[in-house]
């Protein structure tokens, strides 16, 4: 079975094709700048590239396009574009639904009714879901829910002091997010580790950032809480804050509520901080060079991870797997260092060499350190190819 899973921007639209249940890449490519003159149409198969220049309006046409040069007898690798089962979404957020859902029209609207609540995510999701099934009646989306993984939650570590009405009703409770990276994690680390890791903390770190506590493969904990913009700093979304600022902000700012909420989705964070700009690359550049508020800015996202680190230490009552993963978690050696520094007591080191040159997958920490650091790249494509598959295939 052929599964096409895709990432949706506002813009762009990414996909990788696999053969499930084997797991083989066959193809990934995608469409840039939708909507313009200029729109890139891609597909990548054996390391070739090739691509074509011509508008494409909008997602429906996108995946057109891809069915396209995925058919092309050239550089295609499908006889017809009948051969492709399903979509696979990782889609961020719903109201009243999670796990992996069949997009129907109660989804979409389940969808929609937290749009405010997950803003850069879930309206581009809606809208390109809405255009494929229109242009594709007959194919199946298919969403796997970045909450899925952190159902396992225990309530007592889900729940909100809020009236329990709000979270009965309104759904407002900590959901967690990252779940397709936190589940490879989870996975990825039982098989490194030839099932001796059972108490587990998977570090998400990227241009948005999450920490999870898992046990027995599954999680206990996720530091966002009721929507992707909350728990740690992320490049420029804000993490936790106390939700009684903001009337201090609003007075203070002369801004109405939409456009505080926009400056905390996507001014704040890292880039917020430091004045610098969202990638930590940058930041870490200017801090070298004495910038105080970059120096600023990694420090707040350090003791975030380590208060997180501290949390699900004593939730999990140990700890067997210390795992970095996402752009900054696999790429930079300052941020892991300063995470683990000083930890020796609680049974985690680093091998400080190892990690400066780190690249792709493996462990960090010495024979000595009775919790093993890692670092494992993220898949959470598969994930969804997996989730898609398996979604397809059961038995009602
Ligand atoms: P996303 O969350 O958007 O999928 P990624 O997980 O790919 O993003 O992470 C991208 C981020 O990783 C960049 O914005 C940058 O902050 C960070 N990053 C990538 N490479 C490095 C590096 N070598 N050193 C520090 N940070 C890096």
């Amino acid at each position: 079975m052929k599964i096409l899973v895709s990432n949706i921007g506002s813009t762009s639209f990414k996909y990788r094709l696999y053969a499930m249940p084997e797991e083989t890449l066959l193809a990934r490519g995608g469409v840039e700048r939708i909507g313009a003159e200029n729109s890139r149409s891609y597909v990548i198969r054996d390391g070739e590239t090739t691509e074509k220049v011509a508008p494409v309006p909008d997602h429906g046409e996108a995946l057109s396009a891809c069915f396209g040069q995925l058919t092309d007898p050239e550089t295609g690798c499908l006889k017809e574009a009948g051969e492709i089962a399903a979509i696979g979404f990782k889609s961020v957020h719903a109201k009243g639904v999670s796990g992996v859902q069949l997009v129907d029209e109660k989804v979409l609207e389940a969808m929609e009714a937290f749009a405010k609540v997950a803003p850069a995510h879930n309206p581009p999701y809606v809208k390109a879901m809405r255009q494929l099934k229109s242009a594709y009646p007959e194919l199946p989306l298919v969403a796997a829910f970045e909450t899925g993984f952190h159902q396992t939650v225990p309530r007592a570590n889900r729940t909100y002091a809020i009236p329990y009405e709000w979270m009965t009703d309104l759904g407002v409770e900590r959901w967690g997010f990252h779940g397709a990276s936190h589940r490879y994690i989870a996975g990825r680390i039982a098989e490194l580790t030839g099932g001796k890791a059972k108490r587990v903390i998977s570090c998400h770190l990227g241009g948005s950032s999450s920490i999870c506590a898992i046990e027995n493969g599954k999680s206990v904990g996720a530091s966002m809480g009721m929507s992707p913009q909350s728990g740690l700093p992320n490049n420029n979304r804000v993490g936790d804050l106390d939700v009684f600022a903001l009337p201090a902000i609003l007075e203070g700012t002369d801004k109405s509520l939409e456009e505080v909420l926009d400056v905390l989705a996507n001014q704040s964070g890292l880039l917020g901080i430091s004045g610098v700009g969202n990638d930590l690359r940058e930041i870490e550049e200017a801090a070298a060079g004495g910038n105080e508020r970059a120096t600023l800015a990694i420090d707040v996202f350090v003791e975030s991870i380590r208060d997180y680190l501290g949390s699900y230490l004593v939730r999990l009552g140990g700890l067997d797997a210390l795992v970095f993963t996402g752009g900054i978690g696999e790429n930079s050696s300052v941020i892991r260092e300063r995470v683990c520094r000083g930890l020796d007591g609680f049974g985690i080191v680093l091998d400080a060499s190892t990690n400066e040159s780190f690249k792709g997958e493996g462990r960090l920490s010495p024979e000595l350190s009775a919790t093993e650091v890692w670092v494992v790249p993220t898949n959470e494509e598969i994930i969804v190819a997996r989730q898609s598959y398996e979604r397809l295939t059961a038995k009602d």
